[in-house]
């Protein structure tokens, strides 16, 4: 049995890394391989990794969820808030999230792009209607 002076446990997994380091997971006492590698083992590790699989598998929205307006920057508030509320509760994966947050930038983008070109038509518009009335805004005139 091997103790440090404050009674930890320092006895290590007697395997060897794929690169030849000795592995350096922490092993209970009468264990010489850690979970990852002891033999015995191999039938929970298929199973944790199924588990983390399913972990993070895309989660999606129950098939009742009333559609959502998605038409202006104070729409996305909601929705991004609920994403970080469920990545910080474990119920959404840290990618998914992302995903939703990129999203969520290119569909401020076409925002932006939207309101350029409403503001360009309205000074469209501005300028069409000072030439009809020609001489109303003429700087030469008056
Ligand atoms: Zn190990």
């Amino acid at each position: 049995m091997i103790r440090g002076n404050d009674g930890s446990n320092n006895r290590r997994c007697g395997a060897r890394k794929k690169d030849g380091d000795p592995c350096s997971v922490k092993v209970k006492e009468g264990d010489k391989r850690c979970f990852f590698h002891d033999p015995g083992k191999k039938e929970e590790r298929r199973a944790a990794q199924a588990r983390g699989g399913q972990a993070n598998r895309a989660l999606s929205l129950p098939i009742d969820v009333p559609d959502f307006v998605l038409e202006t920057v104070s729409d996305l508030r909601p929705i991004l808030a609920a994403t970080m509320k469920r990545v910080l509760r474990h119920e959404l994966s840290p990618n998914a999230a992302t995903a939703v947050c990129n999203l969520a930038n290119s569909l401020m983008k076409t925002f932006d792009d939207r309101d350029l070109r409403q503001r360009l038509q309205d000074l469209e518009r501005l300028v069409a209607q000072s030439d009809k009335k020609k001489g109303l805004f003429d700087p030469d005139e008056g």
